[in-house]
């Protein structure tokens, strides 16, 4: 399997982080059990658009601590 068939088979954040210049997040994913709201972590709030949990596993959404699922491209794996 070449590196970009494997890259493609991915899930990764579609997000831009915030601050500078807009970038491509590319975090991994992770889904939260409580509200089901998907996206990556970033150390900061509000540090990507698409930012699902802060350093402590909070989402940033619903504020349920220690509610993650993933990374979701190993969970798809294992589920395939
Ligand atoms: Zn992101
Ligand atoms: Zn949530």
């Amino acid at each position: 399997m070449s590196y970009d068939a494997i890259k493609a088979d991915r899930q990764l954040c579609t997000g831009y982080r915030k601050g500078g210049q807009a970038a491509k997040c590319n975090g991994q994913l992770y889904r939260c059990t409580a509200c089901a709201t998907t996206g990556c972590r970033q150390t900061y709030v509000d540090n990507c658009s698409e930012q699902a949990f802060d350093v402590n596993w909070k989402c940033v959404k619903c504020g349920a601590i220690n509610q993650k699922e993933g990374p979701l491209n190993f969970v798809n794996r294992i589920g395939a």
